[in-house]
């Protein structure tokens, strides 16, 4: 079997309203796309982090650096590939877009390695810990509107977010501290007391300014403090989570198993959050979750993107053993995205319908049974949305 050819789809659409975090507001939602072709007809899709101009630079990448790498190699060779890319990229990045375009490359490759042995990428992993997966569902983006207005903004969405079933859910945090700890606390009202909530700072404070709320965030009883800090501060890290009584959470901007062998190292988070799409694919996942479990520090996946995102954690969460387990034992939970995302409820033929799974089971939903990532996108959705 061979690899015939590598393609990235950039798929993008218009919001219906302005959504934003810490860094930045955005008016349009993109998702990245990999189709690899075999000689066989087997197709693998991929999915690769990031938004915006970011895949359009991610796309020249896949396209116009690995794929001359990898065409002809045996598909089913992933990790020979995998070594092979990274590699030959080492001199040109270690971490940021080299690996977020090999991510994509490496999980539609499993989706192949999945089509051809007739098993789900969970099976292929090993097996299923859990049938079933719990979900929380994050919101409370940062909009461009009055402070007042958003403090009850976040107070409504909270409790809808409840009310429609997710275990627990997550805020956005970033117009300085004094109107975060309003936001947090009209999210607390929001869910009333025996609900868990986080609070997602996208690294805007300093460390002091970050104590600051994660005073706030202790009294309101939170569940954890994600990315406080700038990645790079590692010293910041370990300073709140010794501090602070809520857990501290990040790792999304953290790549590779060198990348996150320091970061643990460093001793700074109570919860780790590393994404498949951006990290290195599902191999490298793979290896920083053993990394992870090696420094007994809990995993909760950073989910962004489109259905094909959405499925791959599906199988990874499902395949995670528990750490350090038992008859009840910590669980990890699905991120989910409350806000307007066509990409991931409109782009397959069967669609996951978390919500739905959701609303069914009081929280959970399931990975796919097919083979692969078990998923089959639309063609005609994406050539309807492809920009490039
Ligand atoms: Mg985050």
């Amino acid at each position: 079997m061979k690899i015939t050819s590598v393609k990235s789809h950039v798929l993008r659409y218009a919001l219906p309203e302005t959504l934003g975090y810490s860094q930045q507001f955005y008016t349009h939602r993109t998702a990245h796309l990999v189709e690899v072709q075999t000689d066989e007809g087997v197709v693998g899709w991929g999915e690769c982090f990031g938004p915006g101009p970011v895949a359009l630079a991610n796309k020249a990448i896949v396209e116009g650096v690995i794929a001359p790498i990898i065409e002809g190699d045996n598909p089913l060779n992933k990790d020979v590939i995998w070594h092979k890319v990274y590699n030959l990229l080492r001199d040109h990045g270690q971490k940021g877009m080299p690996l977020q375009a090999l991510s994509g490359v490496d999980i539609a490759l499993w989706d192949i390695v999945g089509k051809v042995a007739n098993l789900p990428v969970y099976a292929l992993l090993g097996g299923k810990h859990r049938d079933r997966i719990e979900v929380y569902g994050y919101g409370m983006m940062l909009r461009p509107e009055p402070v007042v207005e958003m403090i009850a903004r976040f107070r409504d969405e909270a409790a809808s977010i409840r009310d429609a079933g997710f275990v627990a859910t997550k805020m956005k945090l970033g117009l300085g501290v004094k109107d975060d700890i309003k936001l947090a606390t009209a999210v607390r009202e929001g869910v009333g007391d025996d609900y868990r909530f986080m609070a997602d700072a996208n690294h805007c404070y300093t460390t002091s300014d970050a104590l600051a709320v994660g005073r706030a965030l202790d009294e309101l009883d939170a569940y954890w403090f994600e990315e406080p800090v700038a990645p790079e501060d590692h010293d910041g890290y370990r300073e709140l989570r010794s501090s602070l009584k809520t857990n501290i959470a990040g790792g999304e901007a953290e790549f590779n198993r060198w990348g996150w062998r320091t970061l643990l190292e460093s001793r700074g988070l109570g919860i780790a959050q590393p994404e498949v799409c951006a990290l290195g694919g599902i191999s490298e996942y793979q290896r920083v979750l053993a990394l992870c479990h090696a420094h007994f520090t809990p995993v909760v996946n950073h989910v962004w993107g489109s259905a094909v995102a959405v499925a791959t954690n599906l199988h990874l969460l499902a395949a995670m053993p528990a750490l350090p387990g038992g008859l009840h034992p910590w669980e990890p939970m699905l991120e989910f995205d409350t806000t307007h995302n066509d990409f991931r409820d409109g782009l397959l033929k069967q669609p996951l319908d978390i919500q739905g799974q959701i609303k069914a089971s009081g929280g959970y939903a399931c990975a796919p049974e097919g083979p692969g990532l078990g998923i089959e996108p639309d063609r005609d959705f994406i050539a309807h949305h492809t920009i490039h």
